[in-house]
């Protein structure tokens, strides 16, 4: 086990290889703040390269603090469409107008004024007081933990309170004063790229110090927590068509998918056949009577802890009807066509089921038709 008279070897050549194997990411460049405060905030469950391609197209429309905090939402929304986890992107614009309010336009250099912005925990605010700051102090994400928990042989949950005691305590015992910046880059860019899920040990420039490597037993590190049960859920939904347009709504300001743009449908109930649910959730979000002309198809898609099958059809008004719909279940509606429904901000399965639907021959008749 390594002992801490090698701890300042140890962050020595982590450092050097770092040195020579950190990847050119574009907030790198400079570490200007706002620059490693979107990064944090976009890395978080996407994959970097994914991420970079986003950071790049969000640079573009918004190059300062300023522009977030005056931008609107839908455009914030629609340049974060795709990545999920939307609360992200919410916070990242109160945190913004907040910035430009409070600390006029400036990103905050103290720790505690960081970490007091809306959408920034214990590990974003450690992120960005080191990485943009060069400030003493750690941050621990998934990455850490896996290299911390090899390093150290945990073999309990990682997760558990008294390891993550642990590896914080550790991580601050170990990190270099003067060199947070790198530190911190450095363990997690070898969590992503050497010790990853599968280790790569023969790369490894930490090898001499890993406990779990001299044991033969890196793939058993971390111990998992016990796995959440995955919930499965049907829903219904579907295009409603007149006058070669396409319904659609926009759901309230609060809970899942706030504030995006949706076509109506819901949860089939027990007892219920899906095509029942899509009449009677347009009945009741919109007072629509709708007629069922086809099915579309079924699309899937996971979430963290659920997958939901969806169930998607092509409708008409039942007879004559007014366009207008009552809402009960959205602030606004319209009606809209093919290419104008690729503007807005949808949920990720009706984004699918748009993708689908591109190539479905059945659609340009029906629309002609409606
Ligand atoms: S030796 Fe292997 S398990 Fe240990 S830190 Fe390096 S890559 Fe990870």
């Amino acid at each position: 086990m390594i002992s801490p008279e090698q701890y300042p070897a140890f962050a020595n050549d982590l450092l050097t290889w770092f040195d020579a194997n950190k990847r050119a990411l574009p907030w790198r460049e400079d570490y200007d703040p706002y620059r490693v405060w979107v990064s944090e905030i976009m890395l978080q469950q996407t994959q970097m390269e994914r991420g970079v391609a986003y950071f790049h197209r969000w640079m573009e429309a918004l190059p300062s603090i300023t522009a977030v905090a005056e931008a609107h939402e839908d455009t914030l929304l629609k340049l974060w469409e795709g990545l999920g986890y939307y609360s992200r992107v919410r916070n990242l614009h109160k945190a913004a107008k907040i910035i430009a309010a409070e600390h006029k336009g400036v990103f905050p250099e103290e720790h505690a004024a960081i970490r007091a912005l809306p959408g920034i925990g214990e590990y974003t605010a450690g992120a960005i007081a080191s990485i943009a700051f060069n400030q003493d102090v750690i941050c621990v994400d998934a990455n850490v933990e896996r290299v911390f928990s090899r390093i150290f042989d945990i073999d309990s949950p990682v997760k558990q309170k008294h390891n993550m005691a642990f590896i914080r305590k550790t991580v601050t015992d170990v990190l270099p004063s003067g060199h947070a910046r790198e530190f911190n880059q450095a363990v997690m860019e070898l969590g992503a790229l050497v010790c990853s899920k599968k280790p790569r040990c023969e790369r490894c420039p930490l090898q001499q110090y890993c406990e779990a490597f001299h044991l033969g037993i890196p793939h058993e590190r971390p111990v998992p927590t016990a796995k959440k049960e995955i919930k499965h859920i049907d829903v219904a939904t579907g295009f409603l068509m007149h006058q070669g347009k396409i319904y659609i709504q926009k759901r309230p300001d609060f809970g899942v998918w706030a504030g995006f743009w949706e076509l109506p449908g819901g949860s089939v109930e027990k007892g219920e056949a899906p095509e029942e649910t899509v009449v009677r959730e347009f009945m009741e979000e919109t007072e629509f009577p709708v007629t069922i002309e086809d099915k579309i198809l079924v699309v899937k898609h996971g979430y963290t802890t659920y997958r939901v099958t969806m169930h998607c059809y092509f409708l008409t008004f039942t007879d004559q009807h007014s366009a207008e719909p009552v809402l009960h279940a959205a602030t606004e509606y319209k009606w809209v066509s093919m290419d104008e429904l690729d503007e807005v901000t949808l949920p990720a399965g009706h984004r699918k089921l748009l993708d689908h639907l591109q190539n479905d021959m059945r659609l340009k008749p029906l629309l002609d038709n409606s």
